[in-house]
């Protein structure tokens, strides 16, 4: 599949992932970034993971929490029951509160969202399967002979997926024990799903390696759970 970059990208005009062209590893994805910033405003719902919140702090040198306080919304998903974190927009501008000008403040450290853009992902949270797909109509200039992996590997995306594929499984599982058990209804949701928060976003020293710390974080959160939400 070849896909024709060039016009800017409006994601407003994409409903969901199903209705954009999914790619496989060696097809055509002949895209560049322009570095126009468009992406970076009127930035309202920009999601971080354990591992972006945890990238972003070991940048700036400050524990996740502080990042958090400083730069997000917390929020709880209406569905999953799972604590959220999203970017807080700009008081000022509503833009994402890292565009300097038309570029990334952090763009070494920027979230999975951004390296991936204008591409989405998808994860089978039962076979841990990735699936992309190219939210059109594609911003940028071209990039000619470029395929999904060279694209995917120039953008830091390969080499985290690992790790965002076991987020996105154990978000799942996650979400399953707070909903089996009750959810909003259960007498101790709220302080089960601020240990979760702790459990993805904030028990990480940023001088050791993310994923080990996640593994161990859940191992002990999977205990306190059990004892949290017995009845
Ligand atoms: S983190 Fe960087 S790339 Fe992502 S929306 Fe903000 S400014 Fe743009
Ligand atoms: S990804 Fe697209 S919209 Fe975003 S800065 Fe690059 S060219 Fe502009």
């Amino acid at each position: 599949m070849s896909l024709e970059p060039g016009r800017a990208g409006e994601p407003e005009l994409t409903t969901s992932l199903a209705d954009c062209p999914r790619l496989e590893n060696a097809d055509l994805f002949e895209f560049a970034c322009a570095g126009c910033g468009d992406c970076c405003r009127n930035r309202r719902d920009l999601v971080l993971s354990g591992l972006d919140l945890y990238r972003l702090a070991r940048w700036m040198h400050l524990p996740p929490r502080v990042v958090a306080d400083a730069f997000c919304r917390r929020e709880i998903g209406q569905s999953t029951c799972l604590p959220v974190l999203v970017l807080r927009p700009s008081a000022r501008t509503g833009d994402c509160p890292f565009l300097e000008g038309d570029g990334c403040a952090v763009h070494p450290a920027r979230p999975l969202a951004c390296a991936l853009y204008p591409l989405g992902q998808s994860i089978d949270p039962d076979t841990a399967r990735m699936e992309y797909y190219a939210q059109l109509p594609l911003c940028g200039t071209e990039a000619p002979g470029r395929t999904l992996t060279d694209y995917l590997q120039g953008a830091g995306v390969t080499e985290r997926a690992g790790t965002d594929a076991s987020w996105a499984v154990e978000c799942t599982r996650l979400s399953d024990l707070l909903r089996q058990a009750g959810g909003r209804e259960h007498p101790r949701f709220l302080p089960a799903v601020r240990r979760v928060e702790r459990a993805l976003y904030y028990d990480y020293s940023t001088q050791d390696e993310f994923y080990p710390q996640f593994r161990e974080n859940l191992e002990t959160l999977y205990h306190v759970l059990q004892t949290l939400l017995k009845t």
